[in-house]
């Protein structure tokens, strides 16, 4: 199978041919046809299958075909939940539109809106951007949407999971009801499904990998541990293995940055992403680790959202994710493209009704292997087959007196 075999112009193979890219992935095989010819596509696909090329080179076929664009206008529309992926995916619509007549740009929010506005007042034909910065520059006058001919919403799962929902409807508003969309998502939820029932007519569904699962080649184990000794065996893991780069997540800011300090007084070259940290930072971050300058790369789960890197040989769950898809994604990150990768849980007590919500997606039960010297005390629960509890883990002791009320406000989903 070829690119030009798709039914992909000359210009845009002879580009694919510069790259390299010789044979189209499954995702690309599926959607560039039914995207060239007019079609809605819903595809389960997650990073690392080539979707966002599977994606942006029938549009772009498309756009150079069908005139040109006017001032404040654009006439494809790529969402994507975070900043990070915009910027990706807009390097790769460049790089794919390499010598067509085609304008592009990227927008979101935390840098100044007025380069943006400027660079829209010609008109774009592919506007990458998240949802809150486009709407922002929607009432400010700067970008109509009566041009948009191609929505794509990029990560969808995610960016429900990030709480757009509010302004996806909005946007969805404001397009013209003829129009083609293109639904990407690693994952299929009830609410995503109902997503895709709203704004899809009549798609072409496209499924390249299993539902939920994660990425075959991957070894998954998890290693028991109790809370307080996990930023030490995390460091052991580090020392023992051969692991020339390791993805790592922790799940909040603050422990991203006490494992960096850890890390960085053992003499580990490390660095981090996380929503505290400006986004020129978040950058630097991620081409250092791509340059191979730093052997450790720590993030929250918002901020490595759509990370492209090849070929990781591990991702450490330093802690577990508190949305069992997550676990999806962070794995995602290694074993790309065939090549194999490991993808290591550090998991405490409290964390098993996570760890049972992630077998009971991933349809697995996870190994565990303990690791010698750090066997916990506080038994991890058994989980069966299905992913459920075993045992439950002792109930904590009725406080006396007036205790303080724990509001249950984070919550995972199975
Ligand atoms: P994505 O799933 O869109 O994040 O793409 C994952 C990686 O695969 C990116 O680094 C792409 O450059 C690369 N890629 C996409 N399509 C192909 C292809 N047909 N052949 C080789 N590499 C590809």
């Amino acid at each position: 199978m070829s690119f030009a075999s798709l039914g992909l112009i000359e210009p845009i193979v002879r580009t694919l041919d510069a790259l390299a890219y010789h044979t189209p992935t499954a995702v690309q095989e599926q959607a560039i046809p039914a995207i060239l010819a007019g079609n809605d596509v819903m595809a389960a696909a997650q990073t690392g299958t080539g979707k966002t090329a599977g994606f942006t080179l029938p549009i772009l076929q498309r756009l150079v075909m069908g005139g040109k664009v006017g001032n404040n206008a654009a006439r494809a529309l790529i969402l994507v939940p975070t900043r990070e992926l915009a910027e990706q995916v807009h390097e790769s619509v460049r790089t794919y539109a390499e010598g067509l007549p085609l304008r592009s740009m990227v927008a979101y929010g935390g840098v100044s809106i007025n380069p943006q506005m400027m660079t829209l007042r010609k008109g774009v034909d592919v506007l990458v951007a998240t949802p809150g910065r486009l709407l922002d520059l929607h009432r400010q006058n700067a970008v109509h949407f009566n041009e948009v001919k191609t929505l794509v919403l990029d990560e969808a799962d995610r960016m429900l999971d990030l709480g757009f929902a509010r302004e996806l409807d909005n946007i969805l508003k404001l397009l013209p009801k003829k129009r083609q969309t293109l639904l990407f998502s690693a994952t299929f939820s009830d609410p995503i499904r109902a997503l895709s029932n709203q704004m899809l007519r009549e798609p072409v569904r496209i499924e390249a990998t299993p539902r939920n699962t994660t990425v075959a080649a991957i070894r998954q184990w998890v290693i028991p541990v109790d809370k307080k000794r996990k930023a030490a065996l995390f460091v052991h893991l580090l020392e023992r293995r051969d692991w020339t780069q390791v993805l790592a997540f922790a799940r909040t800011r603050k422990g991203v940055d006490e494992l960096v300090g850890l890390l960085e007084s053992k003499g580990i070259p490390v660095d981090s992403i996380h929503g505290d940290k400006p986004q020129p930072a978040r950058l630097r971050a991620l081409d250092r680790f791509k340059a191979g300058e730093v052997r450790v790369l720590i993030a929250t789960d918002v901020a490595a959202r759509g990370i492209d890197i090849d070929d990781l040989p591990a991702v450490i769950n330093v802690d577990l994710p508190i949305v069992a898809e997550d676990y999806v994604h962070r794995t995602g990150r290694t074993g790309r493209k065939g090549a194999s990768g490991e993808a290591v849980s550090l998991v405490c007590a409290d964390e098993v009704e996570q760890l049972a919500a992630i077998e009971v997606l991933t349809r697995q039960t996870l190994e565990r292997v303990e690791e010698p010297g750090y066997a916990p005390e506080h038994r991890v629960p058994q989980t069966d087959a299905k992913g459920q509890i075993v045992k439950k883990p002792k109930k904590p002791k009725k406080p006396k007196g007036n205790a303080p009320v724990v509001s249950e406000d984070v919550r995972f989903r199975r």
